[in-house]
């Protein structure tokens, strides 16, 4: 028999797979919150009986990634980790230091295949899927090695979420237990580049967490050139489930919106927006574009007008302040570098 991941179960299978070894239901919750402080383990679970230890390390694995690389920003305390997993594959997470408390980046997979011309992470296409402890292991060790308490998480790293919704789900389910790390929904963003049966599955469960929409561009022409994926979710589509999403949970809709030369920073297009948001309280995030090696794209000089124009028709606009600018820490940079050094990110 294969052995399982059992950091990526939930408590209640773990309860169940317990009775099965004839053990009583509270064990379930010593392993559950062991393995959610992190052990690398069965032996450190010191109030578990050494033959049920050995019976579960016949059974199980459990998953500890190590950190290939870390880079400290000097400019703003930003941490950034490549992480090697169990198969040599490389991912990255951020830490990134605010005054309202400390928040993860989390990368939902090796790779993406979504294809949007101006992300690095994107460029060698999907390797695969993470697991449920594999997201869970980026608080956890990110935790640990930094020594600070994680209190916010935004799903943001390399990865497209609702393609592996099914994972993201348990992982959301996993940091959120009262015997794990318990981060509030409230304190979590999930960001998505725009698949519409992946909003409306979220919509029918109604989490407090935020979506974040990768917008970057109001209008179809734009954004099928930027984003593939608008080929088969148009914008239009894309803002009918936007409007039935808030509907639903009531909960606002925050929109990305990377600012790129001459591509999707012309007035008619903050225009666009703000029809599109009409009847519906949305936020913008307006991101000066990073600059991406690979890429032709190049940083907008109109982020404050554009800003304004938005404002000016009753629609929030934030900017986002960039951190990390010494270290790479954005859109799967640092994987990629890795990548082209020959440091194992699957290539
Ligand atoms: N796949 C999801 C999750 C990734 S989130 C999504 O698309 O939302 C990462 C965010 O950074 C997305 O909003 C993405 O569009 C944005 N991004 C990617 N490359 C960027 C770049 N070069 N500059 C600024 N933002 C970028």
């Amino acid at each position: 028999m294969e052995a399982g991941d059992i950091k990526s179960m939930t408590l209640e299978e773990i309860s169940a797979a317990m009775k099965e070894l004839g053990e009583p239901a509270f064990r379930g919750k010593q392993v559950f919150s062991w393995l959610q402080r992190g052990v690398g383990s069965f032996d450190e679970m010191t109030d578990v009986s050494k033959s049920l230890r050995a019976r579960l390390d016949a059974a199980y694995y459990i998953d500890a990634p190590s950190a290939a690389r870390k880079q400290a920003s000097k400019l703003d305390g930003t941490v950034k980790y490549l992480w090697e997993l169990g198969d040599g594959s490389c991912i990255e997470t951020v830490l990134m230091q605010y005054r309202h408390g400390n928040t993860v980046c989390v990368s939902s997979q090796v790779g993406c295949r979504m294809g949007c011309a101006f992300c690095a992470s994107t460029i060698g296409g999907k390797v695969r899927d993470l697991r449920p402890a594999e997201m869970l292991d980026q608080v956890i060790f990110t935790q640990r090695d930094s020594g600070l308490t994680v209190s916010n998480i935004v799903l943001m790293g390399i990865g497209e979420p609702m393609d592996n919704l099914d994972n993201v789900l348990r992982f959301l389910e996993l940091v959120n237990h009262p015997l794990g790390l318990n981060i509030g929904m409230r304190h979590i963003s999930l960001s998505t580049c725009g698949v519409i049966p992946g909003i409306q599955r979220l919509a029918e469960l109604e989490l407090q967490l935020t979506l974040s929409v990768s917008l970057h561009a109001p209008d179809s022409e734009t954004r099928s050139k930027i984003m593939p994926v608008n080929r088969a979710y148009d914008v239009e589509e894309l803002f009918a489930a936007c409007h039935s999403y808030f509907q639903k949970t009531g909960r606002r809709i925050s929109f990305e919106y990377a600012m790129i030369d001459g591509v999707n920073d012309s007035d008619w297009q903050a225009d666009l927006i703000v029809k599109r948001l009409r009847g519906m309280p949305g936020h913008v995030n307006l991101i000066p574009l990073n600059d991406v090696a690979e890429s032709p794209l190049k940083p907008s000089r109109r982020v404050r007008q554009f800003q304004s124009r938005l404002e000016s028709q009753g629609v929030t606009a934030t900017v986002r302040r960039s951190l990390g600018g010494d270290i790479d820490a954005s859109c799967g940079q640092l994987r990629r570098k890795a990548m082209e050094n020959g440091k194992k990110g699957q290539l």
